[in-house]
């Protein structure tokens, strides 16, 4: 193909086009391994801008990869073809906020924590909390479904998800959806956009549901002797008729870790359990009233409890920084959200230990444990001699494991193209055929993120 890069340039006068080479270096990549240029870089300022944009490209041929915050952990906004990055970063505005309806209506490039603390401050609650919610945009979450702690109790991205304006490959732009609470007309297409890793469409605005804040929370964190006695516990807990807002699992390797970076004392302990309780005051007190004599029960050794705001945050700033402690020990992440059916939650991790012995590499497994969804880290020394191959071999092993349990490769993370070796083997042959139809029907010329999965 001839040098499309001067026209494309000269099309787009005025600051929103470039090709500067470290413009492009800085959209070649994302939070995990691969990386690879673009040859130019488009930063819309509204979703007229992104529908110009994506007539010249289908016109002229010319590949498309959108990036929110460049923060995903497989590859998604990789541009594996080069073509053009459409980075959404300065789509970054909160349009409406709406107590009444119980809506917000925000650009995609809106990072996630912007939007909770400005509904948080009059009182209203936005709960997909993914981890990088600091650095992480609306416009990403949505195409990869994003979760995280509060999604046992609240669920994810998905449900939180009215109305989506999305440009279709060939510069078509569509509204689906709105901005009321339940809506059953014609086929479920938010549903459609929603997770499908931009190779369907370009998000550039979204109706969000936000629901009133719960008024208080109670975290306890809770220290057991052995990660299969934290998991153990879980059940217990549901089996009590408790329904926590986050129930969160870490084992010995990733408290170690965590012990080293975090200024806050960590109590010692093989494993934890963080569990959380909102709701109203009086509620709320008597669900931990509950809660304790029945983890300590199940084996807890020492329980921290943080009431409040102000509590609780002194608890979770120590899960959260689980992912930097481990990155910070020096070793490659390679980090595996997978889920199983909940009971196998003990099976899991010690499907963990087992890696750890015959792979030679230790294994950190922390995460969602309420919802069987943990992060299987693999920390591997590349320097070392065999390394990648036998990282490799661990994780055909582990995902083999998880899908004859009747468990999924990926619970938030998407499949990108970290993931893209075990596709084959997490869905039927029908269903990729399935996705193949209907990324044909919306982008038959395959313009749209191409490379991925599909
Ligand atoms: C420290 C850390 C912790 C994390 N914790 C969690 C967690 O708890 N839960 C979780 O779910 N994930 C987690 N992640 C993964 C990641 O943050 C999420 O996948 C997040 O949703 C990515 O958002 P982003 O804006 O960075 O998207 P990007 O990485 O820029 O893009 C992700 C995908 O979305 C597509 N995309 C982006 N914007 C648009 C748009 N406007 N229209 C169409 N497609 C678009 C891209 O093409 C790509 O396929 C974590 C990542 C890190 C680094």
């Amino acid at each position: 193909m001839e040098n499309w890069v001067p026209g494309f340039l000269a099309a787009f006068p005025g600051g929103m086009a470039t090709a500067d080479p470290e413009e492009l270096a800085r959209n070649a990549g994302d939070a995990w391994l691969a990386s690879h240029l673009p040859q130019a870089v488009f930063y819309p300022e509204s979703g007229e801008s992104v529908v110009r944009l994506v007539q010249w490209a289908s016109h002229s041929g010319v590949s498309i990869t959108p990036r929110g915050a460049g923060r995903g952990y497989v590859g998604g906004c990789v541009p594996v073809r080069g073509g053009i990055v459409v980075n959404f970063s300065r789509m970054n505005r909160i349009r409406e906020i709406d107590p009444q309806d119980g809506v917000a209506i925000v650009e995609p490039g809106v990072i996630t924590a912007q939007l909770q603390e400005a509904v948080a401050r009059i009182g209203w609650f936005y709960p997909p909390d993914p981890a990088s919610a600091a650095e992480s945009s609306l416009g990403g979450n949505i195409a990869t479904n994003a979760g995280g702690p509060r999604c046992l109790k609240y669920g994810v991205t998905r449900h939180y998800v009215l109305g989506l304006e999305v440009v279709l490959a060939d510069g078509t732009a569509v509204r689906v959806g709105g901005r009321t609470h339940k809506n059953k007309v014609g086929f479920d297409l938010v549903g459609l956009f929603v997770g499908s890793e931009g190779l369907l469409g370009l998000v550039t605005e979204a109706t969000l549901r936000l629901i009133p804040r719960p008024p208080h929370r109670v975290c306890a964190a809770a220290v057991f002797p052995s990660i299969e006695s934290a998991a153990g516990c879980v059940e217990a807990i549901f089996g009590a008729g408790l329904l926590p807002s986050a129930l969160e699992i870490a084992d010995r390797f990733t408290l170690e870790r965590a012990r080293e970076f975090c200024p806050e004392p960590l109590p010692p302990g093989q494993a934890h359990l963080l569990v959380e309780i909102d709701g109203h005051p009086v509620g709320v007190d008597a669900e931990i009233e509950t809660l304790l004599p029945l983890l300590r029960r199940s084996g807890a050794e020492e329980i921290q409890i943080g009431r409040g705001d102000e509590g609780g945050e002194l608890l979770w700033r120590t899960r959260r920084s689980f992912s930097m402690a481990l990155k910070a020990s020096g070793l490659t992440k390679l980090n595996e959200d997978v889920v199983v059916p909940r009971r196998r939650l003990v099976d899991l991790v010690r499907l963990g230990s087992d890696l750890e012995l015959r792979y030679g590499f230790p294994v950190a497994c922390f995460g969602h444990a309420g919802d069987g969804n943990i992060h299987v880290n693999l920390m591997v020394d590349r320097s070392q001699p065999g390394a990648d191959r036998r990282a490799q071999e661990a994780l055909d092993l582990l995902f083999h494991r998880i899908v004859d349990w009747g468990g999924s490769i990926t619970g938030e993370h998407g499949i990108g193209i970290a993931k893209e070796r075990w596709w084959p083997l997490a869905v039927s042959p029908e269903v990729r055929t399935l996705h193949r139809r209907l990324k044909n029907a919306l982008d038959p010329k395959g313009l749209l993120n191409p490379g991925k999965f599909v």
